[in-house]
């Protein structure tokens, strides 16, 4: 617990970080997640389509084709003067989606063939009892409309084979065929896919008719949960990137009306590459920064005096692997948030883009650790170039570490999130600048 904190607060904080993760099976669920907190914090919603008057301290958040948000609060002096105070999450995570005309069998067993979404690792997916969530695209009319739905069932199965059938299995590595070897097992009865589209409309009470599109995701309905001897460790699925979009989202509550416009920025399609109409390489950020700053003229001015804090997963020591890490630079679990650096500008931290992210967590009491890639091997990137590239605006790449990124259950430290959240409350708070 960092000295901005009490024990209740970080258990609060605990319990709705795991409410959090375990109510978002995917993007838009994390969004929805999102908007119900900031919601009950006194933040109204926004539309793209209407004009926007915003008076100074107003609580706002836009959303963008259901699965990217940005939040706010209106700073009491106009982004002209003290630009923008950001902090930018992904709410997407790899995984499997159910392919159009999925169906296969093989005598009874009923197996649906699924694409992969992003870099997850496969084999992590397999033998865990996995459920569904999505949305189906209705038509009312001449309207087509979207309707979330999720389940917790365990509908579905990546069978491993037995150790009796591959020998091999532990001796080369748990190698899985990325087409031949993941349809889902869903059915030992002869079901159809009908049948998974009859349940799907089921549940989310919609009429079967109406349904003329549909996007059916995997995911691992296992809860969050505290791990450990001392209970200090998070178990649980997606926690790349969904706990920094916790983060974000909890500090910007906490931190209130400042000085600065402050944002939450949350986007969907990092891990494919972020080019998508709602990803970091959209114009979602900067038109909804040039359209609070009022005009283009004060757009431009906010831009050299904003500060953008970039949080995603960030690679802790693994003790098995520890050849694997910089020799000197390992950040650990629960030592604290990471800042990212990169010589080939993978990410945006800079000299004082890292002094002021440091500069904040110290006047939390929360000290800092770094990242640094070995040159034997590439480094990863997130949405800090990307945005920073569009908008001009400084960048810092922080994030918290964690093992096993990408798996369906990833691991982290309790005490990194609530340092974290501090940190990004300090950041968007709005009294600390850089004029370089
Ligand atoms: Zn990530």
């Amino acid at each position: 617990m960092n000295s901005s904190g009490t024990p209740a607060e970080g258990n609060e904080l605990t319990d709705d970080l795991f409410d959090f993760l375990d109510s978002s099976p995917t993007s838009s669920f994390a969004v929805y997640a999102a908007a119900g907190r900031l919601e009950a914090a006194g933040f109204t919603r926004l539309d793209e389509k209407d004009g926007w008057d915003l008076k100074p301290g107003t609580r706002f958040f836009v959303v963008r084709s259901s699965s990217s948000v940005i939040a706010g609060i209106t700073g009491r002096e106009p982004p002209r003067l003290s630009g923008f105070r950001i902090a930018g999450a992904h709410t997407d995570s790899p995984g499997f989606r159910v392919k159009p005309c999925p169906e296969r069998k093989t005598e009874n067993i009923g197996t649906l063939s699924v694409e992969i979404y992003g870099s997850p690792i496969i084999a992590t997916w397999f033998d865990r009892d996995l459920s569904l969530a999505g949305s189906l695209a209705l038509r009312e009319g001449n309207a087509i409309t979207r309707r979330p739905f999720m389940t917790r069932d365990p509908l579905f199965r990546m069978a491993s084979p037995a150790v009796h059938i591959d020998r091999e299995i532990n001796k080369e590595g748990f190698r899985v065929d990325r087409e031949s070897g993941t349809p889902v097992i869903y059915s030992a009865s002869g079901a159809t896919f009908d049948d998974v589209l009859s349940r799907v409309c089921a549940m989310a009470s919609v009429d079967r008719e109406k349904v003329a599109g549909w996007s059916l995701e995997l995911w691992d309905p296992q809860p969050a949960t505290r791990g450990g001897l001392d209970g200090d460790m998070i178990f649980s699925g997606r926690l790349d990137n969904l706990a920094m979009c916790h983060a974000a989202v909890r500090a910007l509550i906490k931190a209130g009306p400042g000085r600065t416009t402050s944002l939450v920025a949350l986007f969907n399609s990092e891990e494919v590459g972020s080019a998508t109409l709602n990803g970091a390489g959209s114009n979602f950020l900067e038109t909804v920064t040039e359209r609070l700053a009022g005009d283009r003229e004060s757009y431009f001015r906010s831009i050299p005096l904003s500060v953008q804090v970039s949080v995603d997963g960030a690679h802790g020591l693994h003790p098995n692997y520890a050849g694997k890490h910089d020799p000197t630079c390992r950040p650990l679990v629960n030592g604290g948030p990471v800042i990212k650096v990169n010589a080939m500008e993978r990410y945006t931290s800079s000299d004082v883009t890292s002094a002021y992210f440091a500069s904040c967590a110290a006047d939390c009491g929360v000290g800092v650790q770094y990242f640094v890639s070995r040159n034997d091997m590439p480094c990863g990137s997130t949405i800090g170039p990307l945005t920073s590239t569009r908008t001009g605006m400084r960048s810092v790449d922080a994030g918290n570490p964690m093992l096993s990124m990408h798996s369906v259950r990833e691991m982290s430290g309790l005490s990194d999130h609530s340092d974290m959240t501090a940190v990004l409350a300090r950041h968007l708070g709005g009294e600390m600048e850089i004029d370089d």
